[in-house]
């Protein structure tokens, strides 16, 4: 027969040890195998930005954005973290004036501190004027997590593209002109954190700036 004590502290010790796994398991970078994750995100993303469309004159959704991103970010071996964080880069920027945006901590719960915390490297503070965000883009790229950098700069060749392939309708030569110079300027501080995204920029930016010439 089974001493009552030792039963009772046995149980307790399991109890323990279950209540402990329980809350890693429910730690969000536990809850998901990796590729459940992402495809969280992307469809966490995709519901955030379903009334967005690019500023193209294609005008695609938005999501098809931060998909490529995610891509770009995958295709050159990204951490999972930065490629779940290039899903929702955008989620929290673009829906600051929703009446229920996606913040900071909501982020933290559905997707974990690491992936929030990139998405919050890769956000602009909309309450500052737009010459000043761009200004601030410049000057802080450097100092960014590797993993933002890389998010930051998988960013850019997507915005690069868009702006050589389909731009804003309302965006005269001069004004996609500026945008790629500044891309490049971002881009310096990016730089280091993966060779293959900083060959792909490269590319990217001498291709918009070919086709931006030969329209000139
Ligand atoms: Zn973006």
């Amino acid at each position: 027969m089974v001493d009552p004590a030792i039963s009772v502290s046995a149980q307790d010790a399991l109890d323990a040890r279950l209540a402990r796994f329980r809350q890693r398991s429910s730690a969000p970078a536990m809850r998901d195998s990796t590729d459940a994750m992402m495809l969280r995100a992307a469809v966490f993303a995709a519901r955030v930005h379903a009334t967005h469309r690019r500023k193209g004159a294609s005008g695609e959704p938005y999501v098809n954005h931060v998909l490529e991103v995610a891509q770009i970010l995958a295709e050159h071996g990204a951490p999972p973290e930065a490629v779940v964080a290039g899903l929702l880069h955008d989620t929290v920027e673009d829906s600051s004036d929703d009446p229920d945006p996606i913040t900071h901590e909501r982020l933290v719960d559905e997707f974990g501190e690491q992936v929030a915390c990139i998405v919050a490297e890769a956000t602009d503070d909309k309450s500052l004027p737009k010459e000043t965000r761009k200004a601030l883009q410049v000057k802080e790229a450097s100092a960014k997590s590797q993993a933002a950098k890389m998010v930051k700069l998988a960013d850019k060749i997507s915005n690069l593209r868009a702006i050589a392939m389909s731009p804003p309708a309302s965006w005269d030569h001069a004004r996609r002109v500026e945008y790629v110079g500044w891309a490049g300027r971002v881009a310096i501080g990016l730089r280091g954190a993966n060779p293959g995204l900083d060959a792909l920029f490269d590319a990217t930016y001498r291709a918009a700036m070919v086709r931006l010439a030969a329209e000139a």
